[in-house]
């Protein structure tokens, strides 16, 4: 039996100021990735600073026309919201594949961002993790790996980033606030991962004590049409073993803008900037999209059980651009499985 003090805060500066202050100490959300890990034992901080009382839960349209969301937000409240799904789908369908809607009603859109890896050397204590113990070693690297990364990979740690909702939103090029106990920082999202290298133990470049206040969506006329799409083992309750988050703007048959990203196959939410760069300016077709997608996964390496994703990860980007590309678009999306 271990003994974990609890706290409730009730405003953000002493929130980030009792946990910066103890180096035992942790926030506490909606917990549904947290307390896990806690009767695991891969977590085990020693007090826990409740943040659910903290007025972080707004969904708001921001002046320029993006949306502001509270960290403190529920997953489905956000996937619900009519300007999410009006002007960012991709990133309300993403919402919606994520996790069960049970969690979805009490998991935040912060806590999803700082949800660690589903690999299961990692939660489980007599094997080695790198992650979770430095130096140790790392069991997936020759082990049963088939739900591991191909991109962003290091020699000492392969284990792919779990959130749709990150996939969506470094597609969307949006921004984490940030307070520490002595500034407040914007982090681009795509910064806001850190490849593992040598530190996988490293996932964020915050401090201990840094809250997320607010995410920041910017407003983009390119998000309107967007979609996410996910391969999965089964079609609920699980993890992706490919997803694409994509927008496309498409004039007279030309790709003249896109935002494209990829879950499943990386060690973080992986924008596909090669990708990109093969799709703007390029005819919208099939031999584009197969052009785009085999640039962007040239450089992935396999590691024995998933290999299947560099080829799954091909054709999933294909599907995904073709169906949001089509003139019947999104019936066209509805048909190719996007959300
Ligand atoms: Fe740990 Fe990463 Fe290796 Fe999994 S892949 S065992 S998380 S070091």
């Amino acid at each position: 039996m271990r003994t974990i003090s609890y706290s409730r805060a009730t405003d953000v500066p002493t929130a980030v100021g009792a946990v910066t202050a103890d180096p035992g100490s942790a926030f506490l959300a909606g917990g549904t990735n947290q307390v896990d890990l806690l009767r695991i034992y891969v977590e085990q901080p020693a007090r826990l600073v409740d943040i659910n009382d903290l007025p972080l839960r707004q969904i708001e349209e921001s002046p320029g026309g993006g949306l502001q969301i509270g960290a403190l937000a529920r997953m489905s409240d956000v996937a619900g919201h009519r300007l999410v799904r009006q002007r960012f789908p991709v990133l309300a369908q993403a919402l919606l594949l994520g996790a069960s809607p049970q969690l979805r009603n009490m998991a935040s859109m912060g806590g999803n961002l700082m949800q660690r890896t589903r690999c299961a050397y990692f939660r489980d204590l007599a094997s080695p993790c790198n992650k979770r113990t430095p130096g140790a070693g790392c069991g997936a690297m020759h082990g049963v790996n088939r739900g591991h990364a191909v991109l962003g990979t290091s020699d000492m740690c392969i284990a792919t980033h779990p959130s749709d909702l990150a996939v969506a939103l470094v597609a969307l090029d949006a921004v984490v606030y940030t307070r520490g106990a002595v500034a407040s920082r914007d982090i681009p999202v795509d910064d806001f991962f850190l490849l593992p290298g040598n530190t996988p133990d490293r996932e964020h470049p915050i401090e201990h004590g840094e809250l997320i206040e607010t995410i920041e969506v910017p407003a983009s006329p390119i998000a309107a049409r967007s979609a996410y799409l996910k391969v999965r083992d089964r079609e609920s309750y699980e993890f992706a073993l490919v997803s694409v988050a994509a927008a496309v703007a498409v004039e007279a048959g030309t790709i003249t803008d896109v935002r494209l990203a990829l879950g499943g196959v990386a060690t973080r939410p992986w924008r596909a900037r090669q990708a990109e760069q093969v799709l703007r300016g390029a005819p919208a077709t099939v031999e584009t999209f197969m052009a785009a997608a085999g640039r962007e996964m040239a450089a992935s390496v396999a590691h024995g059980m998933n290999e299947f994703k560099i080829e799954l990860a091909r054709r999933t980007i294909v599907r995904a651009l073709g169906a949001i590309t089509a003139e019947d678009w999104p019936a066209a999306t509805r048909a190719a499985g996007v959300a």
